[in-house]
């Protein structure tokens, strides 16, 4: 397979006037594991231009998804945000990524824990059926400003309850934990907060976070990442790799460049 592979976008929905997600085709040779990224991006000027980009949609699946934001003048997202039905992106052909199972070691829950579109790899992984099998439970903690930013992963985590199939896996062992902190909602707060106050445990009737029992992923900006971090690794948790799985994993849901 050559290093990029064009594909066809098959829809493009703007969420918000700062988030959007596209399908496109998929190579019948792309393989990769729920919740790895890949490169992808667009031809400008003849040259590639690439940006790691998180599969939202899961392995079993025909096509591709993709959950983005856009950037103001950013290099990429201000070209890519105006695709539209039967353009051409470019895929890169090595997904990579920590966020997958075998990074953790054996649990009994999985936190899924997101900020902003740091929840694509995630509307990947609970899409997973050998995560069921795994775990016994998987919350998916969403934290993002405003009620509308989490309209794509909401929609995703509702359209599990019309799969047939995954839908009698997951039962009622996937707790969805959407969660703003610019207005009243459901749940109000940042994600760090709400664990580490034992507000989610308080929620979801689960009990607090322990190292023993717990794994989490971990998906989200700079500042979201350190705080999770910390506060993992003073509740004893220790931070894994493919090489070395451990009781959580971290990855960047962007850069700051
Ligand atoms: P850039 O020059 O890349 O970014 C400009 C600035 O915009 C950055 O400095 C940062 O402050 C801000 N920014 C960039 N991306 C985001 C973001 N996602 N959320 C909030 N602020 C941001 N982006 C996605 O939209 N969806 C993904 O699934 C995704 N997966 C990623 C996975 C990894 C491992 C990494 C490292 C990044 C991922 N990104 C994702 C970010 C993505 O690679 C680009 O940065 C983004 O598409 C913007 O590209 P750009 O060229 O327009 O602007």
């Amino acid at each position: 397979m050559a290093a990029l592979a064009p594909q066809t976008v098959l829809d493009v929905r703007h969420w918000t006037d700062r988030l959007f997600s596209f399908k496109t085709t998929r190579d019948a040779s792309f393989r990769f594991e729920n919740g790895q990224f890949v490169m992808i991006g667009l031809a400008v000027n003849g040259k590639p231009l690439l940006r790691a980009y998180s599969m939202a949609s899961a392995n079993h699946e025909e096509s591709l998804e993709f959950f983005s934001i856009k950037v103001p003048n950013g290099p990429l997202t201000s070209q890519l945000s105006k695709i539209s039905k039967g353009d051409e992106i470019l895929v890169g052909a090595k997904p990579t990524g920590t966020l997958v199972q075998a990074s953790l070691l054996p649990g009994k829950r999985l936190y899924l824990v997101a900020t902003g579109t740091g929840v694509a790899p995630f509307t990947s992984v609970i899409k997973d059926p050998e995560i069921y099998e795994r775990f016994d439970v998987v919350v998916l903690i969403h934290g993002c400003r405003f009620i509308e930013e989490l309209s794509f992963g909401r929609e995703v985590v509702e359209s599990l309850k019309d799969d047939e199939y995954l839908s009698e896996i997951i039962g009622d062992r996937l707790i969805y934990y959407p969660t703003v902190t610019r207005e009243d909602y459901l749940h109000r707060g940042r994600v760090t907060e709400l664990l580490d106050t034992g507000i989610v445990a308080r929620d979801t009737g689960l009990p607090a976070l322990d190292a023993a029992e717990d794994r989490v992923m971990i998906c989200g900006g700079p500042a979201v990442l350190a705080d999770m971090c910390g506060l993992l690794d003073a509740r004893g948790f220790e931070e894994g790799a493919l090489s070395k799985p451990g009781t959580y994993v971290i990855e960047k849901a962007f850069v700051e460049r």
